[in-house]
């Protein structure tokens, strides 16, 4: 009974691997194929070498990153890891939420760990070597620290509480973590700007000047006001240029990273902030919320439902059912379909983005916007030809051809 799951999962994880790596792979190829005539004069052939050359660094890191991942998955279980490592919890301790805690916080180190050496290499190698990377060693061990104490304090006291419904409820439980996790998304959708945001990076009001003007005027004839917009020092960290909607009703922030502000000029940040508020304006931000909220109650119902049986936890090599070793394997079957939501996920992304574009060209300016989005990706060194397949599995954002066809329609 049990082999089969395992042979379930195993192969969910290789196909998993096998066609991530086939779509990088064909997205690294198509990186190399010469730009559409109608962007070709973005970049110079200097430009465009370079362009190519960042592409084929991201995929060497990721392609190394991810077989390693791989590997240690197959080796973990083949050879009972998960299961060893819950044995091992058991000799020494007796409360099942403390066992089910460390069992959850070592994976999350141990996998911290591997991780590790990746974002140090992309971070001052890569990113680096293209001229990107702004942050200093003490920034990204500082960033670490922080990320690290917010997920133990904040992950771990959320996962306790789950785990202790779980030991109460057991069938209804469910519903209650749905509960206590769709709460607790409402809370960091509405204030995460307000409340982590400010612990990494600092955000300030627009400087008075000829920008401020321009936005005020812009703000003023949509009704939005100018309190809820912020510029972020993003320059701490990378030259890369961004700005993003967030929050929802009274809690909604727009913010404008420093770097936009440099690099582009008064009428293309307007053009910017305007494609922004149109995400607040059509309510994409809201419809997301709400749909990733059904998704977690169709999960966690899924969840409740299978974690009573034994037999999942059985299947990783242990004797005891548990809610940690029952919820992996549950993770790991649902993988495909977790990989179909997000490809309708990202769908949903592209064509939100589509809309604020349009939301753009009707109440600021169209040919504005399109030269707003050269300049970002070109300065970024985007790969102007993207795989299909790459897009619909990666890319939250059309790519820049589609998006001018759009505005140009
Ligand atoms: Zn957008």
């Amino acid at each position: 009974m049990d082999n089969w799951i395992l042979a379930v999962i195993t192969f969910f994880v290789a196909m998993d691997f096998a066609i991530d790596t086939y779509v990088n792979f064909l997205n690294h190829r198509s990186s190399k194929k010469p730009v559409a005539a109608e962007i070709a004069e973005l970049y110079d052939p200097s430009e465009q070498k370079r362009s190519v050359a960042y592409s084929a660094a991201n995929y060497q890191v990721s392609l190394v990153s991810s077989s390693l991942s791989f590997l240690l998955m197959i080796l973990a279980l083949t050879f009972n890891w998960f299961a060893r490592l819950d044995g091992y919890l058991r000799e020494r301790f007796t409360n099942e939420i403390v066992i089910s805690l460390l069992f959850i916080g070592v994976l999350v180190l141990i996998s911290n760990v591997i991780s590790l050496p990746f974002s140090i290499y992309s971070t001052f190698k890569v990113e680096a070597e293209f001229g990107f990377n702004k942050s200093t060693p003490l920034t990204f061990v500082t960033d670490l620290v922080k990320g690290l104490v917010l997920s133990i304090v904040i992950g771990g006291g959320l996962l306790a509480i789950v785990l202790w419904i779980y030991q109460e409820l057991n069938s209804t439980f469910w519903i209650w973590a749905w509960l206590l996790f769709a709460g607790f998304s409402l809370f960091v959708f509405m204030f995460a700007t307000k409340i982590f945001l400010p612990l990494f990076n600092k955000l300030t009001p627009i400087e008075d000047g000829e920008l401020k003007s321009e936005i005020s005027r812009y703000c003023d004839s949509q009704g939005y006001s100018l309190g809820k917009l912020f510029v972020m020092d993003g320059s701490k960290r990378s030259t890369k240029a961004n700005a993003f909607f967030s929050g929802l009703g009274q809690s909604k922030t727009i913010v404008l990273f420093d770097t936009l502000i440099e690099k582009l000029t008064t009428r293309e940040v307007v053009a910017v902030l305007a494609h922004e508020i149109g995400h607040y304006k059509r309510k994409h931000t809201l419809w997301m919320f709400l749909l990733s909220n059904l998704q977690s109650f169709i999960l966690f119902a899924l969840l409740g439902w299978l974690l009573s049986y034994s037999a999942l936890s059985e299947a990783l090599g242990a004797s005891v059912g548990s809610f940690h070793l029952s919820a992996l394997a549950f993770f790991l079957l649902f993988s495909p379909v977790s990989t179909l939501i997000g490809l309708v996920n990202n769908a949903l992304s592209r064509r939100n983005e589509y809309d604020a574009d349009d939301f753009a060209r009707e109440t600021y300016d169209g040919p504005v916007i399109a030269s707003a989005l050269k300049k970002i990706s070109t300065d970024s060194l985007a790969n102007l030809s993207p795989h299909p397949l790459y897009v619909a599995v990666n890319y939250t954002h059309p790519p820049m051809l589609e998006r001018l066809r759009n505005l140009a329609k």
